[in-house]
């Protein structure tokens, strides 16, 4: 059997998007089960939409989820470099030329204008698509030469068989076939002498000796485009697998515009989501595994990748579902990890980063099992620095009869060294000299030092609260109660 050899090949047009990392993940489990190579190749055909740093952007945000190529434009194997498709014109213009040869693509002459005008014209008649009137492929020899000789700018297209029905098998959609009637002769090199994607894709795929193809369903109809190559030429195709749309929780596709769901890895990285997490998150948007196992270590996820188990049906990205997942991992890391992992979160926060280092070290850890992603820890920690509006539930705690003598109680026996075993001593005080326990003790004194009725420990809170803000606190609901 052919060494497995897949890639990833994005358009370097941005940051990297959920859709390309899991695009980019499946085939590099899939690579990795097989003990295959895992290529990333960079499609930078359309010039006007590359970026500076979007290369750059999708191979950082790869390597951080842990997914590193094993041939890349900076890690080429001479035998298939170079890895961007701007860098491989030559092989493009050489096969391009040897089509034109074969007599299966043309030069064609036609203006934009005339092609618009023409299409237009179908469209007026009723036809429902539209394809070019192959008035370039019935040029006669003396009108090429004509056309040559006043140097014409021209496209190369290509000349569909007639008749003919393209068809293969789709590792996930089973079946697939297209008929060459429903296509137009299509441009496989644009007037500039750059190759269109279905040219391209095609040259580079065969040059690099690519057996398997995953990539997003949007491109299931470029396939027949790309097998007629294939077969022109005589080259054996890869095998073809399409993964689903992901779609938001509302059932739409996901799209970069839409706002309630954080669309770039980076995103993620920032927001203090684990690299492992992310991984192991998107291994289950589009595959599952043969069991109930939800959480899986990268070297689990490549031995139990089963392309067979991909599915045919849309996935939903469901955020709980990454934040449960994240939290798995971070449940993993020791206090020292989540410490280091957390605090800068709350040094870049106005409210916080001016709290000293024992304060900001013990919220991350009293807050360590409720943290699903790093950066939450800020919200988590508004409750020791604003002032919250009071809720009825803590009004209703304030009007119980026993708060106004606990307070007062814990007031009073307030302790000279604000520790928490001194606070721990003050409660058993109090208690002592009220007579008043439980409930009505721990959520007078919750309610009124924290304005709220739920929170961790009460023991760290009134440590994170402070001294000074827990007596005022008190002060002032005694003030209000005289
Ligand atoms: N550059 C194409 C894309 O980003 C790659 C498609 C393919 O994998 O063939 O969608």
């Amino acid at each position: 059997m052919k060494k497995v050899r897949v890639r990833y090949a994005p358009s370097p047009t941005g940051h990297l998007h959920i859709g390309g990392a899991r695009t980019a993940l499946f085939n590099y489990l899939f690579a990795k089960h097989y003990d295959g190579d895992f290529i990333i190749r960079i499609e930078d055909t359309d010039i006007a939409r590359n970026v500076e740093h979007g290369e750059e952007n999708q191979i950082t945000g790869l390597s951080w989820m842990g997914i590193d190529a094993d041939e890349s434009p900076s890690r080429p194997n001479p035998k298939y470099a170079p890895y961007r498709q701007m860098e491989r014109l030559e092989m493009y213009t050489e096969i391009a030329e040897k089509l034109v040869e074969m007599g299966h693509a043309y030069k064609c002459y036609c203006t934009t204008e005339e092609l618009e005008e023409d299409y237009e014209k179908q469209k007026e008649a009723g036809h429902a698509s539209t394809r070019y009137n192959l008035k370039c492929y019935h040029l006669s020899e003396e009108e090429k030469k004509h056309n040559e000789e006043n140097g014409l700018e021209y496209t190369i297209r290509l000349h569909v068989p007639e008749n003919k029905t393209y068809e293969f098998d789709d590792l996930i959609r089973g079946h697939v076939s297209f008929e060459s009637k429903d296509m137009g002769d299509w441009v496989i090199v644009k007037q500039n002498g750059i190759p269109t994607y279905n040219f391209a894709v095609v040259v580079d795929d065969y040059s690099m000796d690519i057996t398997h193809v995953f990539r997003g369903e949007e491109h299931l109809s470029n396939t027949p485009k790309q097998l007629m190559i294939y077969e022109m030429l005589g080259w054996e195709a890869p095998t073809f697998g399409h993964m689903t749309l992901i779609v938001n929780e509302d059932h739409k596709k996901l799209s970069k515009r839409d706002e309630s769901i954080m669309q770039f890895i980076e995103q993620y990285e920032k927001a203090g989501y684990l690299p492992e997490a992310m991984f192991n998150f998107l291994s289950l948007l589009g595959w599952s595994p043969a069991s109930e196992q939800e959480i899986f270590t990268h070297d689990e996820l490549v031995e139990q990748f089963d392309e067979k188990r991909l599915s045919k049906s849309p996935s939903m990205f469901d955020k709980d579902k990454l934040t449960w997942i994240n939290k798995e991992y971070l449940k993993k890391l020791s206090d020292e990890e989540m410490i280091a992992f957390c605090k800068p979160y709350l040094l870049n926060n106005e409210d916080t980063k001016h709290q000293p280092d024992e304060w900001l070290n013990a919220i991350v850890l009293l807050f360590r099992e409720q943290i699903g992603y790093g950066e939450q820890i800020v919200e988590l920690s508004t409750l020791f620095t604003t002032e919250p509006e009071l809720s009825q539930e803590v009004m209703d705690v304030f009007e119980w009869e026993t708060t106004p003598t606990v307070i007062e109680s814990f007031l009073k026996n307030f302790p000279k060294d604000y520790t928490p075993e001194n606070l721990k001593e003050l409660m058993n005080v109090v208690k002592k000299e009220t007579g008043i326990k439980g409930k009505p003790l721990f959520m007078g004194v919750r309610a009124v030092t924290s304005h709220q009725v739920h929170g961790p420990d009460l023991n760290s809170t009134l440590v994170l609260l402070g001294e000074d803000k827990v007596k005022a606190r008190c002060q002032a609901y005694l003030d209000e109660k005289a």
